[in-house]
Parts: C-alpha cells; sequence; structure tokens
C-alpha cells in the first residue's frame, strides 16, 4: 500500500503565519499561529513547526505557501521564490521558498494569498461549482486572485489588479492617494489605510452615513466593471476589513450595474447578487487553499472530496486554530 502522504500549508500574512499540516483527505493533524515580526523570527518559527510536525506524522510530501506580496513566481527569474518590494519594513527581498528549501526536500510551490483564497473558495465557499472567478481582498491593501479555467492564473508574474487606476469618484478628486508607487491608484484610493489617510479615523469607526462609503463603493464597482470586461468571470468574491459594513457589497453591486451601463446582453443581465458575492470560506480559507495545492502538486488534481466531506473532520475545522 502506498504510504499516507502529509501536506504542508502555509497561510504567510503581513500580521500572522498560518502553518498547517494535512493527511490526504483534509484532516488537519498540526497548525500554528505565528506572529508576523521579523522574517528571521517568524521564517525560523515556521520551519520548527513543519520539522516537529514530520517527527509526529512523518515526512512531508509536498508545502505549498501562499503568502503577501508582491512575489516573485517566474520560475526562471534570479530572485524567483521570494517576496520583492514589499513597503512591509525588513520583508522586501525575502526568499520565502528559499528558506523552506533549505530544510524541506519536497515539491513546493509559491502563489499569492489571494489565489490561495480563492482555492479555499473554490472548495468551500463561494466558488464552489465554478471553474472562472475573482478573489479581491480590500483591506490594509487591495489584491486579485484570479482562478481561470479552474487553476490559479499566474502569467509572466501574479496580477497585480489592485494598482489599477480609476476615473475619480464624485467628489473626490482633492486627495492625492496613499499608494508609494502610484499616488492615487485603486490601493491608494480606496485601501483601509487611504480611508483613514482621507477621513482622519479608521474604516471600522466611520458611521454607515459617511459620504466615504459611497465614494469607497464606486472605486470598487470600478476594479468589478475591469475585471468583468477582462477575465468575464463567473462571480467576483470580494472579502477584507473594508467589506464588512453590512450594505457594502450592495452597494458595490448597485454601482456595479450602473457602470457597466446594459453593455453586452450577457452583462447587462447579470444576476447582480449571486455575480458580487462574500467570501463564505471562513478565516483561513488561504491555509486551506494553500494545502489544496500542496494537495494538486502530489495528485495534480483538486481534492475535491476534502468538500464533501467537509462535515466530518475536515479542513474545513481550521477556523479553529490557536
Ligand atoms: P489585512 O488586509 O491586513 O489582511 P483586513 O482584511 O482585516 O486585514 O483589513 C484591514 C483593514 O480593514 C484596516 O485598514 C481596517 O481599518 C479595515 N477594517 C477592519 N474592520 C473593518 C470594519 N468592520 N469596517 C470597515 N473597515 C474595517
Ligand atoms: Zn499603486
Amino acid at each position: 500500500m502506498a504510504e499516507p502522504k502529509l501536506l504542508g500549508g502555509v497561510e504567510a500574512g503581513g500580521t500572522k503565519f498560518l502553518c498547517g499540516v494535512a493527511n490526504e483527505d483534509g484532516v488537519v493533524l498540526d497548525q500554528v499561529r505565528i506572529p508576523t515580526t521579523t522574517p528571521a523570527a517568524t521564517l525560523s518559527a515556521a520551519s520548527a513547526f513543519f520539522a516537529k510536525a514530520q517527527a509526529r506524522h512523518g515526512a512531508l510530501a509536498a508545502l505549498s505557501i501562499g503568502s503577501f506580496g508582491p512575489l516573485s513566481l517566474r520560475a526562471t527569474a534570479p530572485d524567483y521564490g521570494s517576496i520583492t518590494s514589499t513597503p512591509k519594513v525588513g520583508w522586501s527581498q525575502i526568499d520565502l521558498l528559499g528558506h523552506f528549501a533549505q530544510t524541506l526536500d519536497v515539491p513546493m510551490a509559491l502563489d499569492t494569498d489571494v489565489n490561495c483564497a480563492a482555492v479555499g473558495e473554490l472548495l468551500f465557499g463561494s466558488g464552489r461549482g465554478l471553474d472562472t472567478f475573482c478573489y479581491v481582498t480590500v483591506g490594509t491593501g487591495i489584491g486579485v486572485g484570479l482562478l481561470v479555467g479552474g487553476v490559479p492564473h499566474g502569467g509572466a508574474n501574479h496580477p497585480e489588479a489592485g494598482h489599477i487606476r480609476l476615473p475619480r469618484a464624485l467628489g473626490d478628486q482633492a486627495f492625492d492617494g496613499i499608494c508609494p508607487f502610484h499616488g492615487d491608484c485603486l490601493e491608494g484610493l480606496a485601501s483601509g489605510p487611504a480611508i483613514r489617510a482621507r477621513w482622519g479615523m479608521p474604516a471600522e469607526e466611520l458611521p454607515p452615513e459617511h459620504p466615504a462609503w459611497g465614494v469607497i463603493a464606486e472605486y470598487i464597482a470600478g476594479l468589478c466593471a475591469s475585471l468583468t470586461y477582462i477575465v468575464r468571470p463567473d462571480r467576483i468574491i470580494i472579502g477584507g476589513g473594508v467589506m464588512q459594513p453590512i450594505d457594502m457589497h450592495a452597494r458595490v453591486r448597485t454601482a456595479l450595474h450602473k457602470q457597466l451601463g446594459g453593455y453586452d446582453s450577457s452583462i447587462a443581465e447579470l444576476d447582480m447578487d449571486a455575480y458580487v458575492a462574500a467570501p463564505t470560506a471562513g478565516d483561513s480559507a488561504g491555509l486551506t487553499g494553500a494545502l489544496a495545492i500542496a494537495h494538486r502538486l502530489v495528485t495534480r488534481q483538486w481534492p475535491m472530496h476534502w468538500a464533501i466531506g467537509a462535515q466530518q473532520n475536515s479542513v474545513s475545522t481550521l477556523s479553529k486554530v490557536s
């Protein structure tokens, strides 16, 4: 009988790293939450977790990492596998894959946090049954993951759709934007820190009637319109802290419908309630997705049976990460 295969996953975020190991049936055997401090401390704690997990559960068969970026994902690039020029202090030019390759000799994959979250949504959330959809997060930054024809999209490198430039929303001409690279790109105008810079308080403290929400919805709808024209996805799933207010998805749907302008019957007839959705795969969809990508490295297939067994003891329990 073939040896059972142990899968490793990492969701590398600006605040925390979630690391986990699961068996081929998606049962999570061990998991840990490591605060993101310095690369040396955080990455050595992650390696120590995998060393301990292997001592308990046997050798890893594959490791997959979903990380904040930007990342170098082109296999022929000299810095392949690294975080490149992040504003997160101390984390630029950090060789994530190289770090794990020092201690683990297994197939490894690195992708964006948003592509991994898209895979989590494919298995357990709002992407179930779809093969082409977008996963957008609007939080500290704005990121877009794409699942195209059933696989996470990466071209010469990963997409950077959070940095597109859009027409200024009505009443928002004066603010310069905060993106260190572009000023008033989408992330520079509509991320959580941009809201704070513009209106003087954290987004979660702005009252529901504040004009900020209309402005932000207009920009997020602009992103959705661009994604609609370029990708023609089955759905756009939008999460992240800034989308938490209860009516944000409804505001984006209304603004998007207006921006699309009735063009092309297949677009004009989109059911906006189904087309613009909230994520439903839980807080650790990124780690779930990373583990699923590790499974795919070993078997060349998505582990759809994880989703079927989700009620029992599968990766859906990852939301209990301590
Ligand atoms: P991250 O992007 O760092 O992974 P989040 O998706 O939680 O984390 O995004 C954090 C941003 O979301 C912060 O800028 C914060 O102000 C904003 N935010 C968090 N909660 C809310 C809320 N309930 N309503 C509006 N904005 C929020
Ligand atoms: Zn930018």
